[in-house]
């Protein structure tokens, strides 16, 4: 069990190892407890700073905080990263914890390629999801994987997020 106090009100919270352990492997760099005592959302980093292998990432996406969810933080790696809306027996590799129900478990996938000159890609398509994905805006096609850039503007039912390059 992993203790912390609550900023707030000083109550003392416990996170069990099992759950931070979890966490971190569905790729969480941060996270949100909420207190038992007065409710107030308490941020957890996940992972120091300096302990984080920035080489084996690529990228970032920010899910931004709205009525349904906290500020989530997911890096993202080589290859494929599918992103959903996180429920107990997800398998997909960007949980988003969050209570968006136009979010599907499986919504949108983000590739990230990196070409022989080193130069880094970043690509999204739908997963076939109820509600689309869209880009700025803009609906993707089915089938369609569109090119996304450093401060992408990404939509997944109600929740917005931002993709953050490492360059
Ligand atoms: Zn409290």
């Amino acid at each position: 069990m992993k203790r912390i106090f609550c900023p707030k009100c000083d109550y003392e919270i416990g996170i069990p190892i099992e759950k931070v352990k979890q966490w971190k492997q569905e790729g969480l760099v941060t996270t949100a407890v909420v207190c038992n005592s007065c409710t107030h959302q308490i941020r957890l980093r996940l992972v120091p700073p300096s302990k984080e292998k920035k080489e084996q990432y690529y990228g970032r996406v920010v899910v931004l905080e709205n009525t349904f969810c906290e500020r989530q933080e997911f890096n993202l790696k080589l290859g494929d990263n599918q992103i959903g809306r996180r429920n107990k027996d997800s398998v997909t590799d960007l949980a988003v914890i969050t209570g968006d129900p136009s979010m599907d478990r499986h919504h949108a996938i983000i590739r990230v390629k990196k070409l022989k000159n080193g130069a880094v890609k970043f690509y999204i398509s739908d997963d076939e999801s109820r509600v689309g994905t869209f880009v700025s805006g803009d609906i993707l096609v089915n089938k369609e994987w569109r090119e996304i850039e450093d401060g992408a503007i990404i939509t997944l039912g109600a929740t917005s997020l931002l993709l953050s390059s490492f360059d």
